[in-house]
């Protein structure tokens, strides 16, 4: 008899973006540059560090479970009442801690596909099944087929925009019309963790589209525009009922206090983080116009990256990615995913792109 459940073979593994070092050293080269996670390549906001060694003198004591000064401090940024906010360590933790609070076994999660490899993996472990819907010959949502998609067993859909992997995103009209056709019974989750990235003005902001609607569960993260990847804190933003839902099944105490120091910090320095993503949405217009020089079917991207479809390819292309001291993230048969980093790093890849697909 297994000790564990024997459909957890059928989960994929989450893979994280590879490490520099040990790429540097499997290939024989000083050092490499990693375009892998969708990180901000800029280190931690102003005042970060300070708040984290302060914070480090309480590591005896446990940290405050119902984490309200970020809440307040969230809610003000963000003209939303703190007992709507949940905050979880990370944003994918959060998206665990909903599907969890809404799923019993057998009922369905929908989603498009590809986006964000957490979603599956999510899904199976609460006991859920996926339903996952092809995305666009552009690598975009279709909404439509979504919505035509949805059972009597759908308790969970999830839209990823912009989207990760593929870097498209729901523009206002398509959005509301997927809300409307869905119905109030089904909880919508808008997965926003490249929302500060967005320049398309069709793109409405999830927390706008979710103020009259009580079923839309908005996700945000820190870890990326806010560069906090490393520290782990995402937060929702949902009706009461079900931000109160999901406070019963999270882990107590995920956000450490350590951790809610960083956050408030990081809010504190939001013009410089608005500076910082300013830089790398330049170096995004600048290197999608480069790669789709190269390749004309590369998608519009909202997000700090772009995705290659380069099919069977993919593997094989960051492998040479690799040999050229460019770490990216492939997605086997599928496509590659290129986080966009410093102007010199984005050169770096830019020339080995230049090399590969030629
Ligand atoms: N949602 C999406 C779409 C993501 O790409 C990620 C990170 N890769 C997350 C959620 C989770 O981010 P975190 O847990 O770091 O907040």
């Amino acid at each position: 008899m297994p000790l564990t459940r024997a459909d957890l073979d059928t989960i994929p593994r989450y893979v994280a973006g590879r490490n520099p070092s040990d790429v540097a050293r499997e290939v024989g080269i000083p050092e490499a540059v990693k375009l892998a996670s969708n990180e901000v390549p800029f280190g931690p906001l102003p005042g970060v560090v300070e708040a984290v060694a302060e914070a480090m003198a309480q590591t005896h004591r446990y940290p405050d479970p119902g984490v309200v000064a970020l809440r307040n401090r969230l809610g003000e940024r963000y003209g939303v009442a703190p007992d709507r906010l949940v905050s979880g360590c990370g944003s994918v933790a959060l998206a665990e801690h909903i599907v969890r609070a809404a799923v019993l076994p057998g009922d369905e999660v929908l989603y498009s596909w590809r986006s964000f490899e957490a979603y599956p993996i999510i899904t199976t472990s609460c006991g859920g099944t996926s339903v996952r819907v092809a995305n666009t010959h552009d690598h975009a949502h279709d909404l439509d087929a979504m919505a035509a998609a949805v059972t009597d067993r759908t308790r969970v859909a999830i839209v990823c925009t912009p989207n990760n992997p593929t870097g498209p995103a729901v523009p206002r009209e398509d959005l509301e019309r997927f809300l409307d056709q869905v119905g109030p019974d089904v909880l919508v989750v808008i997965d926003e963790a490249y929302r500060e990235f967005v320049r398309d003005p069709a793109v409405p902001d999830g927390l706008d589209v979710a103020r009259n609607r009580p079923n839309v569960v908005v996700l945000r993260t820190m870890s990326k525009a806010w560069g906090l990847a490393g520290i782990r804190v995402g937060w929702l933003a949902a009706d009461p009922q079900v931000a109160e839902a999901v406070r019963k099944v999270v882990t107590p105490f995920s956000v450490n206090h350590v951790a809610q120091a960083a956050a408030l910090a990081a809010l504190d320095a939001e013009d410089e983080m608005r500076r910082r993503v300013d830089i790398v949405v330049a170096e995004r217009t600048r290197v999608h116009a480069a790669i789709k020089q190269l390749r004309p079917d590369v998608p519009d991207t909202q997000a700090n990256f772009v995705w290659l479809p380069l099919g069977d390819d993919a593997a094989d292309f960051a492998r040479s990615c690799e040999k050229r001291g460019v770490i990216v993230r492939p997605f086997a048969g599928d496509g590659v995913r290129v986080t966009i980093g410093t102007p010199a790093e984005n050169d770096m890849f830019l020339s080995a792109a230049s090399e590969l697909l030629a």
